[in-house]
């Protein structure tokens, strides 16, 4: 594996999604009249948007040895996005169930399966890859010891470490947090950290609503170096400690991209993505430009259908809202 600047340790999961008129009752069975599957996991999600912004980037995962794991090798083969799978015997490739009814509404259930069981000493014998990256990205959707010990070889090897908190694990401890340089919560997740960690109690729907400096003040109190929050259809708002990484302004909100959203499921997913790409493409220049960036390619994910098929390439981005 050449050394790629992006190493992400994450989830992969195998989604499928039954379209019916409504919801089986129990005992029921029912005919769907439509049926897709297709890659998900919010770890392999943010691997492709940060691979299709032409930034060289590595997976690391857990597999089973069954068809999903042969899809999930294809699609990441055909993507260009060299992968070291853990490949388990005993748990299988993780997968989720996905009904949806003719008001939109779902219902899901997640087999979490070989995602949870990602070895400790296999995360530390890729060492090599994660030594020769530049940044390193983590998520909440593998077992908690795999993803410290993730943090800790990239802290060791000086690279940037991002973790989008999600979903935010009730076991997480505030040092593994601060271990992140940077994180990536959207309204939900950002209140539960506050709940969790500074004993506030905010009200994840009123969050966008509040003045910058309040929130600017909230995100402080997790003692993070920075805090990006993402608030779906009304932007994102950037929160720095000391480090105001080339910006002008310790704090400041982006408003959204106008688009023609119809699928906003993996928006966060792009966005955290598309931002750690950012920082690699636009190294050495304020952090705001990546932050512009993946405010435009999270929009563009929400246009089409799906979550890691409708991540946005770089060159898309930029033919449509220019440079950032
Ligand atoms: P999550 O999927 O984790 O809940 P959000 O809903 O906060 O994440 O969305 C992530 C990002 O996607 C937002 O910060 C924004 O950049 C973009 N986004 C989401 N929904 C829209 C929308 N309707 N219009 C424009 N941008 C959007």
């Amino acid at each position: 594996m050449t050394s790629p600047a992006v190493v992400i340790v994450g989830s992969y999961v195998q989604d499928q999604a039954w379209f019916v008129e409504r919801f089986p009752r129990p005992g029921e069975t029912i005919r769907a009249h439509r049926y897709n599957t297709g890659p998900g996991g919010k770890g392999f999600n943010q691997a492709v948007a940060c691979a299709r912004q032409d930034v060289p980037t590595a997976f690391i995962g857990a597999l089973r040895r069954d068809t999903f794991a042969e899809y999930a090798q294809r699609f990441a083969e055909a993507e260009g996005m060299p992968c070291r799978w853990q490949i388990r015997d005993d748990q299988p490739t993780s997968t989720s169930s996905i009904t949806v009814n003719a008001k939109a509404e779902n219902q899901i259930s997640m087999m979490f399966g070989a995602n949870e069981h990602l070895d400790v000493e296999f995360v530390r014998a890729q060492e090599d890859v994660i030594a020769g990256a530049k940044t390193l990205l983590i998520q909440l959707e593998n077992n908690l010891d795999a993803l410290a010990a993730a943090l800790e070889v990239a802290g060791r090897h000086g690279l940037t470490r991002i973790m989008n908190p999600a979903p935010v694990h009730a076991d997480l401890p505030l040092e593994m947090l601060r271990g992140a340089t940077i994180i990536t919560p959207n309204e939900t997740e950002f209140s539960l950290l506050l709940e969790k960690f500074a004993g506030a109690d905010v009200d994840p729907a009123t969050l966008a609503q509040r003045e910058d400096a309040e929130l600017h003040a909230l995100a402080r109190g997790l003692g993070v170096a920075t805090v990006v929050i993402t608030l779906g259809s009304r932007g994102c708002f950037v929160s720095h400690g000391e480090d105001l990484r080339g910006d002008a302004a310790a704090h400041y909100r982006l408003p959204p991209e106008s688009v023609k959203a119809i699928d906003t499921t993996g928006a966060g997913d792009a966005f955290s993505g598309t931002l750690t790409a950012g920082l690699v493409r636009f190294a050495g220049q304020p952090f705001r430009r990546a932050v512009v960036h993946a405010n435009r390619a999270a929009a563009m994910s929400t246009e089409i259908i799906g979550t890691a098929p409708a991540m946005a390439k770089y060159d898309a981005v930029i033919a449509r809202f220019g440079q950032p």
